[in-house]
């Protein structure tokens, strides 16, 4: 039914072997499109059409693959609708939403633009008599990519660009939740004039992913997903051999003090709560007011949640659309329900939302809970839908233990007027990425993305310069040109530098 998405492997669509499954429309419901799931046979094939790809790639100047870049850059600025209305459609998102992170993507393409600054080695002269060093980096190879069904567009764009530019072939394995977006991306690639072969994508669940973690011809493993699923890649993966990035789930929490702006803080909150129906890693499901701004955050809070308009996500009103599957609200409306049982106070509940016309969607309205004990599951687990729980303490020191006792560190913000208490926050806070009156501190591109703790398994932060320490090695050279008749005397000890 509707269209077909295939793997995209040595620069054409094929349908492989392996079963299928349907795409749903989160907004109503209904079957759209049919994916084609991959299996080991469909990941060797990949492979061996990556491995010959990439030989000739590690070879194409640095000059031409920069241009190659920027062409890719143009023709994703050309293509951003399209891309953005497959992710609405697919994903759920707003269109403005889905166009946000396809330029938030872009970012980390502009950053592989200047790839030739970042891949400078160093060089040393005459670091012994007659001898110099230098160092250079270079790929690794065959990388894969498995990436969530939250950013369909930004979180693969963290990795293809960087792992290509540095002359990587690279295998994406994308969500099979919104898959198209993935497929356009590859044809673009084609058409920005990168070799068939060297940008492939391979569709499916568990069994490709597994593959790909396994298969010996893959020497780099980055992940974005929950926390589960990063722990088995990364475990799978570093077993068999490979460099991993694998990064997990989050509960990001956002510090309101007393002396903030609690009007301005309650909107940043709103945005990074409800924005994207709570369904983004850097989403803001936890406030924690400080002291006297416990009573009139709730009263601003629920000012902001009321105003939302929630709908499908192309209708331009909207602010709010739909979580991506049934089993992702019943999710949320348990986490609510067992809040409320628990004595949690429900100051907006948006449970009971129809949007009308759209009966069949996965809607559910905005819910604040506060009153709820730190043990409490929808306070501890990630609900990763529309639900914000306002935990209330006494002091700086108290939130900033509460924060620290999260298993995630994925990122934090920090509500406030005082430098002072700003400061100590960026210092005390065990957390990867800090905002301080921003509630969604996402780094630009040419910094790098990670939290720490249950929210990342690995040495590398993803994209921006560990990005490229990720995707590439170094080689160190040492070098000695004696003249032809230069007499050299040889010494059985270890070389010292003389
Ligand atoms: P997920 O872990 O279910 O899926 C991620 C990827 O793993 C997908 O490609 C999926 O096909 C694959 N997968 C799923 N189950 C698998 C299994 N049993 N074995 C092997 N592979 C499997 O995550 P999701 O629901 O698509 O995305 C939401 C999660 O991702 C949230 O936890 C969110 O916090 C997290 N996330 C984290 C970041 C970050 O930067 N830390 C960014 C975006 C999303």
């Amino acid at each position: 039914m509707g269209y077909d998405v295939q793997h995209w492997i040595g620069g054409t669509e094929t349908a492989g072997t392996g079963s299928t499954q349907p795409i749903l429309n989160p907004a109503t419901g209904q079957e759209v499109g049919t994916l084609h799931l991959g299996d080991a046979g469909t990941v060797d094939r990949a492979v061996e059409v990556a491995t010959a790809a990439q030989r000739e790639w590690a070879t194409v100047s640095l000059a031409k693959r920069t241009q190659i870049m920027y062409r890719m850059r143009q023709l994703m600025i050309e293509h951003t609708e399209e891309i953005a209305r497959a992710i609405t459609r697919e994903h759920g998102k707003t269109v403005a939403d889905a166009t946000g992170e396809i330029a938030r993507g872009l970012e980390t393409l502009e950053f592989a633009t200047s790839i030739t600054q970042e891949l400078k080695g160093g060089f040393s002269e005459n670091v012994s008599t007659g001898v110099d060093a230098h160092t250079m980096r270079q790929p690794l190879g065959v990388v894969a990519g498995i990436t969530p069904f939250n950013f369909p567009a930004m979180v693969p764009f963290w990795m293809h660009p960087i792992a290509l530019a540095t002359g990587n072939a690279f295998i994406l394995k994308p969500s099979e939740r919104d898959p198209s977006a993935s497929n356009i991306v590859a044809r673009l690639y084609q058409e920005a004039g990168v070799p068939d072969g060297v940008f492939q994508v391979v569709h499916g669940g568990k069994e490709t992913v597994d593959a790909l973690c396994t298969h010996p011809g893959i020497a780099a493993v980055s992940f974005v997903g929950s926390t589960p699923i990063a722990q088995h890649v990364h475990a799978t993966a570093s077993a068999a051999g490979k460099r991993v990035q694998a990064l997990g789930g989050a509960n990001n929490h956002a510090v309101v003090m007393p002396d903030a702006n609690i009007e301005f803080a309650a909107g940043q909150i709103a945005s990074g709560a409800f924005g994207s129906a709570g369904e983004r890693c850097m989403a803001v499901p936890v406030a924690v007011t400080v002291g006297d701004a416990h009573e009139p955050f709730l009263e601003a809070i629920a000012a902001e949640a009321n105003k939302l308009v929630v709908g499908p996500g192309d209708d331009p009103t909207t602010d709010m659309p739909p979580v991506i599957t049934a089993a992702a609200r019943e999710r949320v409306l348990r986490m609510a329900d067992e809040a409320e049982q628990a004595g949690g106070r429900l100051v907006v509940d948006g449970r009971g939302l129809v949007v009308e016309g759209h009966e069949n969607g996965n809607f559910v309205g905005p819910i604040v809970v506060t009153d709820l004990d730190r043990t409490h599951p929808t306070y501890t687990d990630e609900v990763f839908g529309p639900l914000l729980v306002v935990m209330h303490v006494n002091n700086f020191d108290e939130a900033v233990e509460l924060v620290n006792s999260s298993p995630f560190g994925n990122g934090t913000a920090i509500f406030t007027d005082s430098g002072h208490y700003a400061r100590r926050y960026q210092e005390e806070i065990q957390v990867g990425m800090v905002g301080v009156n921003v509630p969604i501190p996402t780094p630009v591109g040419y910094y790098s993305f990670g939290g720490w703790k249950d929210s990342l398994f690995g040495e590398h932060h993803a994209h921006g310069p560990e990005g490229v320490g990720f995707y590439t090695r170094q080689k160190a050279i040492t070098t000695r040109w004696p003249a032809q008749n230069e007499t050299v005397e040889s010494s059985m000890s270890f070389p010292t530098h003389d």
